[in-house]
């Protein structure tokens, strides 16, 4: 089993293209890069402890190993609306080159499973869900609209009354994604802007169990896109759009908080950048229930827990104080 005085937490960047409408303006790409553990921006160099390169694949692997060990994990998109977090989790889910994150690690999962021992029996199912001004929402069942958080008999929290599907392949898991991405559009007006202020979760249990010993094992894996890390406030938001901000910017900071009682980290950067975290014994309150979702990451953040977070930038020297602002939360934790 893990041991629960080490976190893992890598920490990737990833910076996207100029999109169209920067190039169009004839913005100028900001970012340059040092080795593998360096970004620098406007003279500024956004250095990590450790150089550990590790591609977004690489990355999902290993989790993906840690997992099917018993470790719970959370890997989390960060970063400012039209960064890239969808495009980095998801990606496009049917296309083997153009794939995410989450269809990758679906991939391998089952990967790993059709090699290993047959004595062992995999149980393997998804939840889809969004937190929308801290109300859950089921997206694989579009009448669940503000689902609670539970803990069972040993203080485990979960969404209670959450689907749950059954998988038993890769082609099977893209089927829930698909699914809950078209009851999401359905139930929404304007996607860009709903999906930018909302954290969407795909939620992965494994349980295994070796029939001929009968040992058991369990992990489970939260795959989270944020919502846009931008200070709405500053565009002049009113009413109801300024209590989004605000619970975002709470579940965020909240976020931010459990990672920096996690303890010290070391980060790398680059296209990609890791760093890893011991959790310290005499770290003091850890602001879990300030929000939700850190509730329901409670038992996939620190102890038995692999993390990793992707922070996602543009290049676009327009979106400078973002970019700053996002590289700066990655580095918090250091
Ligand atoms: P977010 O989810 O952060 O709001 P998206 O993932 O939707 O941002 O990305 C915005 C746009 O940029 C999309 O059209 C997406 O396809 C494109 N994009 C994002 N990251 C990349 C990348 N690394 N390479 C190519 N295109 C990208
Ligand atoms: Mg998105």
């Amino acid at each position: 089993m893990a041991d629960s005085a080490e976190c893992g937490v890598k920490v990737m960047c990833r910076f996207r293209p100029l999109n169209d409408s920067e190039l169009s303006r004839g913005d100028k790409y900001i970012p340059k890069f040092k080795g593998e553990d360096t970004v620098v921006i406007t003279g500024k160099p956004y250095v990590f402890d450790r150089s550990r390169s590790r591609s977004t694949d690489t990355c999902a692997k290993q989790i993906v190993k840690d997992v099917l060990g018993g470790y719970n994990g959370t890997i989390f998109a960060y970063g400012q609306t039209s960064s890239g977090k969808t495009h980095t989790m998801e990606g496009k889910l049917h296309d083997h080159q153009l794939m995410g994150i989450i269809p990758r690690i679906a991939r391998d999962i089952f990967d790993h499973i059709y090699s290993m021992d047959e004595n062992l029996e995999f149980h393997i199912k998804v939840s889809y869900f969004e937190i929308y001004m801290d109300k859950i929402r089921d997206l694989l069942d579009v009448s669940k609209t503000n689902l609670a958080v539970h803990e069972d008999k040993n203080r485990v929290p979960f969404v209670k009354g959450c689907t749950e599907r059954f998988v038993s392949s890769p082609e099977e898991v893209m089927d829930v994604i698909d699914d809950g991405k078209a009851n999401r559009h359905v139930a929404v007006t304007n996607m860009n802007e709903h999906s930018s202020r909302s954290h969407s979760i795909f939620l992965i249990n494994i349980k295994q169990e070796n029939v001929e010993t009968e040992t058991k094992l369990s992990g489970k894996l939260y795959l989270v896109d944020l919502a846009g890390s931008e200070k709405v406030s500053k565009t002049g938001a009113e009413g109801s759009v300024l209590d989004e901000a605000k619970n975002i910017n709470k579940s965020l900071s909240a976020l931010g908080k459990c990672h920096l009682c996690s303890g010290r980290g070391n980060c790398e950067l680059s296209f990609s950048q890791s760093f890893s975290l011991s959790v310290g014994p005499s770290k003091t309150h850890v602001p879990y229930r300030d929000s939700k979702m850190t509730r329901i990451l409670q038992d996939s953040l620190g102890g038995n827990c692999r993390t990793t977070i992707v922070i996602c930038c543009s290049p676009s020297v327009y979106n400078e104080a973002e970019t700053k602002s996002t590289l700066m939360f990655g580095q918090r934790a250091k």
